[in-house]
């Protein structure tokens, strides 16, 4: 059985519950760290041409 940890938008309280039992606002599964959705393309070497 898994468990998830919700957090109440109103109280900033997190709970089991999906609803908070506080305000009884449906609580929202926190979001996980956003991944940066900047495109990386790697490392960027700019080498400079040597004449
Ligand atoms: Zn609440």
């Amino acid at each position: 059985m898994k468990t998830e940890i919700l957090k109440c938008p109103k109280c900033l309280e997190y709970t089991l519950n999906k609803k908070c039992k506080e305000c009884n606002t449906d609580a929202l599964t926190p979001k996980p760290a956003k991944f940066s959705l900047e495109d990386r393309y790697g490392p960027y070497r700019r080498l400079s041409k040597k004449q």
